[in-house]
């Protein structure tokens, strides 16, 4: 957090610089439980402070509403995916160390979230002076560091040479997305918990048997809908019109609904069969439990289309 509120600290100075009065803040969940500690740290410097209530799941979801009000939108733990007037991404960063990697690749592909993305180029320096060759490299213009990677993004690996990944980062669902992407093998450093381990071809067998069911389920299905997002950056519309186009092409009935979140309670009224989901990705893999009826990939879509093999699966990006 200290580093945070230095760079806070500065983006403040600059806007009184400018003469800025009226503050938004978003943050996302895991860090709303600072919220007292930085309203106070903003209106100690003399600012008038409003906070966003709304979901802030990653850079892609800039809450637009708040900025009718205020003079400027502090977006917080996301690194830049647009270059907005009066949006300014303050950083949350983790310090960490990398002592107990067991690799046995030579030829490694480094990849981590926003919080400990920074420091991939010192990982990379300390595991080549290990004998290691590393490879960090720049994605899309959707991610801003090299090595970076998002749950809808995995650019920074396109066409590795690496023999192995390791992520620096927690959870499954970045490395289990690697894997998928690069179909190598991964390994995952935690430096919350200090777990190293690599991810079992088990894991990926298990999440293809779940939408593996979850696109059967939707064939038998009658009528479906396409899901866009009205989210600046998740918003796909030219893709749900493409999948629509080729759903009649071949006699499937598929209508586009467009919402503000994609959430079970949304869309617990329609009639639909199953959803095919534009938005972000993570709803169709993280969040499928939470739905009655299956909520599908435009990539599973296509196979249920049958214009695409289950042997060419392949995560859904937003580049
Ligand atoms: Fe993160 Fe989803 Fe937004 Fe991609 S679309 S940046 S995964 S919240």
């Amino acid at each position: 957090m200290e580093k945070t509120l230095e760079v806070l600290s500065e983006i403040l100075k600059n806007l009184s610089e400018k003469g800025v009065k009226k503050i938004g803040i978003q943050l996302p969940d895991g860090l709303k439980y600072k919220v007292f500690e930085i309203v106070d740290f903003i209106e100690e410097k003399g600012f008038e402070v409003s906070i966003s209530g709304s979901s802030c799941y990653g850079a892609c979801d800039l809450d637009l509403e708040i900025l009718k009000d205020v003079d400027v939108l502090l977006h917080f733990a996301h690194t830049p995916i647009f270059n907005l007037k009066n949006v300014y991404y303050v950083p949350y960063t983790i310090d960490y160390d990398v002592d107990r990697l067991e690799i046995d690749e030579r030829k490694i592909a480094l990849i981590s979230t926003a919080q400990y993305v920074w420091k991939l180029p010192i990982v990379k320096r300390k595991l080549e002076s290990l004998g290691y060759e590393v490879e960090l490299r720049r994605g899309s213009d959707r991610v801003v560091f090299p090595g970076q990677v998002l749950g809808c993004n995995y650019t920074v690996l396109r066409n590795s040479k690496a023999d192995a990944v390791l992520f620096i980062g927690d959870g499954l669902f970045h490395p289990l997305g690697a894997k998928l992407y690069t179909k190598k093998k991964v390994y995952r450093f935690s430096p919350l918990s200090w777990e190293f381990d690599v991810i079992e071809d088990t894991k990926i067998d298990e999440f293809l048997k779940k939408r593996i069911l979850r696109v059967y389920k939707a064939m038998d299905g009658d009528r479906g809908a396409i899901v866009v997002c009205n989210k600046i950056g998740q918003k796909r519309r030219d893709l749900a019109l493409d999948l629509k186009r080729k759903a009649r092409e071949i006699g499937r009935r598929v209508d586009i609904i467009y919402l503000d979140e994609i959430t079970p309670t949304k869309l617990e009224n329609f009639p639909y069969d199953y959803y095919v989901n534009t938005a972000c990705p993570r709803i169709t893999y993280d969040d499928a439990e939470l739905f009655k009826v299956p909520v599908i990939s435009p990539q599973e879509f296509e196979i249920l289309l049958g214009l695409r093999d289950w042997n060419d699966y392949e995560m859904d990006e937003i580049v």
